[in-house]
């Protein structure tokens, strides 16, 4: 089942892994008013991940500019965490897509193993179903989707997409690097709500 790969420590040191060479492609891109950046991260206390999460996820990784007058915070894309939802990605995702999928015993011992309650789960079906699709974001990626993923399918149908192999972390990768754009500040903003 797919939850067995979210719950091991190596699952999540390998996304680290990826967040490092996303913030690293930042960090090199620099400010856009041609300063340096330097390492400023914010802490984090997520939740869903597994028993022995490694310490590095006490960290969002993050950026300021060092350049007086600037001091631009530039917050890289992430696979680990989703924007400000306390709980990790991958569980976000995971969760609430097998409230959508066949068996509601499964679902339900799934809540109980990451420790996620009923009304959390309510909100994130709300958040893929009616708040994910008016993204910009979505607008945009939705048409790489042949055919295309129906609204009330999500997010079980971008699981089904991208995870071929249930024990695969590359795909794991590739669903959770495809959702990174909305990661970032103003990542989730649509038009007309704040
Ligand atoms: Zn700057």
């Amino acid at each position: 089942m797919y939850h067995e790969l979210i719950r091991h420590a190596s699952f999540w040191a390998f996304l680290f892994f990826v967040d490092q060479q996303l913030a690293e492609a930042a960090r090199k891109a620099g400010c856009p008013c041609g300063g340096q950046l330097h390492r400023a991260d914010y802490p984090r206390k997520p939740r869903g991940g597994c028993e022995n999460l490694p310490e590095s996820y006490g960290k969002r990784l993050s950026f300021c500019c060092d350049r007086d007058g600037c001091r631009k915070r530039v917050t890289p894309r992430s696979v680990r965490f989703l924007g400000r939802k306390v709980y990790l990605g991958a569980v976000v995702v995971l969760v609430a897509a097998m409230r959508q999928g066949p068996s509601p015993r499964r679902a339900r011992e799934l809540s109980e193993l990451f420790e996620v309650d009923r009304r959390t789960i309510a909100r994130w079906r709300v958040f893929w179903r009616e708040h994910f699709p008016q993204t910009p974001f979505w607008k945009v990626a939705r048409s790489r989707f042949v055919p295309k993923l129906a609204i009330a399918n999500l997010p079980r149908a971008l699981l089904d997409a991208f995870i071929h192999r249930e024990d695969s972390k590359e795909d794991w990768k590739r669903l959770l690097e495809f959702l990174s754009p909305i990661t970032v500040t103003g990542g989730l903003l649509i038009e007309g709500i704040s």
